[in-house]
């Protein structure tokens, strides 16, 4: 990866430090690209690589990594301001269930009924959806499971066992359910209050996704901030990336070597990191998910199939009182891709955050054929 211009080594080793989690002890190299078993560094020097450092990438500096921490920490809510990459979605949650037991000396995670956070062994544990934990036996033990939008439910758990209560705020995959602003505001203050790690597995709600960079900070949540935000998904725009954004108090608590990963920031997943988030304040397309929304949503307002449009931005869950599957299949024999989602009667939207009202459309003019043709039963 060619730096378009010379950086000094020290800019490039401050940033990394400066919002990194110091989990690796590096070598004062920057790794600029490699050919054969040459590893050129960013200052012309030539290395002789006995050691795989392109994809071990950890172990030296890189200008892409450090401005891709630099731009995400920029855009996150002010408290949250290290990063520690890592590959995929449930890779971050795990990291992020970990940062918490290490931080509060505990072992307890609380998670909600119609969450999902993954299929390594920790995060399936976490996962109280459908038949998922099943197929994570045997389970990881330290998880107990809590009522979304129920915060009494949240309380009774809540005890000094407790590291961290972890939740997708939006829950996507249960059928795209949201809780009100209080729910939010009480986890908030019931962790505050009992010394707890609140985590947020923004893996489908960030980058973007409902409007705002983050669910975190934004007025349908309260504008509260959790302590550790977990992103994939989008992140990388299909380049296998992921991130636990945490604040400066969790960081203090992790040492070298307590977290790692081989592939973890590496150069060509940095790229696509800075390079999407740069697309997405380029082309403005915050403000476009918030006024496509709002057409999508006038548009389907009068559609008698569609009785309750749940989430937020480009997250939308649409529900009809039929099978979400017979309009999913009949959408896509008109060549228009949709989701469904655990709830037979959702079907999911998610497209792309540069989707315009113009596209939005046709979807609406095709789904009133369909709903047309199943007249009787959606
Ligand atoms: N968390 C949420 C909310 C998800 O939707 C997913 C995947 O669908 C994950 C975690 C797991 O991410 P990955 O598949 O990248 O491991």
């Amino acid at each position: 990866m060619k730096p378009e211009k010379k950086t000094a080594f020290s800019e490039v080793a401050a940033l990394e430090e400066r919002y990194q989690l110091a989990t690796y002890k590096k070598m004062p190299v920057i790794a600029e690209r490699g050919e054969g078993v040459w590893l050129y560094a960013a200052d012309g020097q030539k290395y002789l690589d006995l050691y795989g450092l392109l994809f071990y990438s950890n172990l030296v500096y890189s200008e892409a990594r450090a401005r891709a921490a630099e731009k995400l920490v920029t855009i996150a809510p002010a408290s949250l301001t290290k990063v520690f990459f890592c590959n995929s979605g449930t890779e971050a949650n795990e990291n992020a269930m970990r940062m918490a037991r290490m931080a509060t000396g505990r072992e307890n995670i609380i998670t909600f009924a119609g969450g999902f956070h993954g299929r390594t062994a920790d995060a399936i544990s976490a996962t109280f959806l459908g038949r998922y934990r099943e197929l994570g036996k045997p389970n990881v033990p330290g998880h107990l499971a809590a009522e979304f939008g129920d915060l009494e439910s949240v309380q009774q758990l809540a005890d000094d066992s407790v590291a961290a209560i972890m939740l997708e705020p939006i829950q996507s995959m249960a059928g795209v359910r949201m809780a009100k602003p209080e729910f939010y505001d009480g986890l908030r203050r019931l962790c505050d209050e009992r010394g707890i790690v609140l985590i947020y597995d923004e893996v489908q709600t960030g980058v973007g996704r409902t409007g705002e960079w983050f669910f975190a900070g934004s007025e349908a949540g309260a504008r509260i901030v959790p302590e550790v935000i977990t992103l994939a998904k989008a992140l990388g725009s299909g380049i296998p990336v992921a991130t636990c954004l945490v604040t400066e108090k969790i960081a203090a608590q992790i040492n070298e070597n307590d977290l790692g990963t081989t592939f973890g920031g590496g150069m060509m997943a940095m790229a696509a990191v800075k390079a999407t988030l740069e697309a997405i304040e380029q082309d403005d397309m915050l403000a476009n998910v918030k006024v496509v929304e709002a057409h999508l949503r006038e548009s389907l307002a009068s559609f008698p199939n569609v009785v309750e449009i749940a989430g937020k931005g480009f997250l939308l869950g649409l529900r009809f009182t039929g099978k979400a599957g017979d309009i999913h299949r009949a959408l896509l024999d008109r060549k228009i891709i949709t989701g469904t989602s655990s709830d037979p009667h959702v079907l999911r939207l998610l497209p792309p955050l540069c989707l315009k009202s113009s596209e939005v459309d046709l979807f609406v003019k095709a789904l009133r054929e369909v709903c047309e043709g199943y007249e009787h039963g959606l």
